[in-house]
């Protein structure tokens, strides 16, 4: 049966996301946008209270399961959610949906782990301060796109992690692109444990911030300034045995495209809500401009462009709610259908936010409005926990 009705209880909390996001997310991030030094960011009270009150909202506890303490949403409701927040900001929102990574990751794909559960996973949902926050690191100085190459057995993680006396002992370093990397109190880490096995030969570790893991300085860039990225690295960093939480070997290649299933429609929904955003800023603008006697939106060159950006809107919306859709009736999702939203949704954001800024004519370019941030925000998406090329290798592979 398909249908688009939403019931009461996904409309409430779509509702309050939208408020939520509307009324402290959007300034929030506006001024956060605006902060010449990224550090200065993740410490302002500007940025903690947003995110205490996302976390006292529950936002950061949607996609783990109840019993563990969380809201335990479908992935439908998740996304009704993720587009909100993300109109009001896509790098707020970009932090809040890697926050949970390693409690969803441990609530989802381990749940036998009661030990870690009670350690981990409680605490995360319990909390409404937003002092628990979560990133994972795959990628690293050296190795890129090279974390999906499974085939390769020349290519391996460079973060090692060697079985000690009462564990193992991590050595190495994470991207200064790992989202939270800077802070974070828990990491879910891919390092190598079997060289010869390639990439295949990392297992996944679950680090809690403490002696030999050290946090890296916020990247500077051009987007999504909100969403803290920063390196993270382990000098003989001591992990107990129980914390490695996926072997090395053969399934590496199902838990990669599991994770890379469930980014792929975060990406796309902070797509969908950035792009809606910066269309119906256009739309408004241009019902109120007047250049040649007539609101500009009754210029075709005009309107049109905005029809196309409503297209695309609504495509995009469909493919995300039909991954979605899989996702939460599959268990593991589908990783064709995640990269077709995903690569759609976030190219979308990138061709249509250049044309809603060009609806502004030279205001379009000013920081009195937030086109151009959309524009900025946008370009990260394409390339955030894989880039579309990738992906749509990875998709086309499937076909
Ligand atoms: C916003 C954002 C958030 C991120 N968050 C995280 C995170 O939380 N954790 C984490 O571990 N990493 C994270 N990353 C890193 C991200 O996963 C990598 O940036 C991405 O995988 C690409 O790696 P790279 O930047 O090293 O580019 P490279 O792999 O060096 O690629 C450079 C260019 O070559 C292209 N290319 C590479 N191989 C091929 C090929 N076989 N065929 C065709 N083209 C190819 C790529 O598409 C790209 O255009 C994040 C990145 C961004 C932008």
């Amino acid at each position: 049966m398909i249908d688009f009705d939403l019931t009461e209880d996904q409309v409430a909390i779509r509702d309050m996301a939208a408020r939520f996001a509307r009324e402290v997310v959007r300034p929030a991030e506006i001024e956060l946008d605006r902060m010449a030094d990224p550090d200065e960011v993740f410490k302002s009270t500007i940025f903690r209270d947003t995110m205490r009150l996302a976390y006292q909202l529950g936002f950061h506890k949607m996609g783990i399961k109840e019993e563990h303490g969380g809201l335990g949403l479908d992935p439908v409701t998740r996304g009704l959610v993720w587009e909100e927040l993300a109109a009001g900001g896509a790098g707020i929102a970009a932090g809040l949906l890697a926050a949970s990574v390693a409690p969803a990751f441990l609530s989802v794909l381990a749940p036998h782990q009661t030990g870690l559960i009670e350690a981990y996973v409680r605490p995360f949902c319990e909390d409404t301060e937003a002092q628990h926050i979560s990133a994972w690191g795959s990628s690293e100085p050296n190795i890129g796109s090279d974390g999906s190459n499974y085939h390769d057995p020349c290519v391996h993680h460079e973060t090692t992690a060697v079985q000690s006396a009462n564990g193992y002992t991590l050595q190495g370093a994470k991207s200064s692109f790992v989202s939270n990397g800077g802070i974070a109190d828990l990491y879910l880490v891919f390092a190598c444990m079997d060289s010869s096995k390639g990439i295949c030969g990392s297992g996944v570790f679950l680090v809690p911030l403490g002696e030999g893991v050290t946090r890296g300085k916020a990247l500077d860039k051009i987007g999504l300034r909100a969403l803290n990225q920063a390196e993270v690295s382990f000098e003989a960093a001591q992990i107990p045995e129980d914390h490695m939480i996926m072997p090395s070997g053969d399934h590496y290649p199902m838990i990669h495209n599991a994770i890379k299933t469930v980014g792929n429609i975060g990406v796309g929904y902070l797509a969908l809500g950035l792009l809606r955003a910066a269309y119906e800023e256009a739309l408004s603008y241009a019902k109120e401009r007047v250049q040649f006697g007539k609101p500009i939106v009754q210029h075709q060159a005009m309107s049109f462009r905005l029809f196309e950006a409503f297209q695309a809107i609504e495509a995009a919306r469909g493919l995300l709610w039909k991954a979605s859709w899989v996702l939460g009736n599959t268990g593991l999702g589908d990783l064709k259908m995640s990269a077709a939203a995903r690569v759609f949704a976030t190219n979308m954001a990138m061709k249509h936010t250049v044309e809603m800024v060009q609806i502004l004519g030279g205001y379009g370019i000013s920081k009195e409005y937030t086109l151009e941030k959309y524009m900025r925000d946008a370009k990260l998406l394409q390339i955030m926990d894989a880039t579309n090329e990738i992906m749509t290798i990875k998709g086309a592979a499937l076909l």
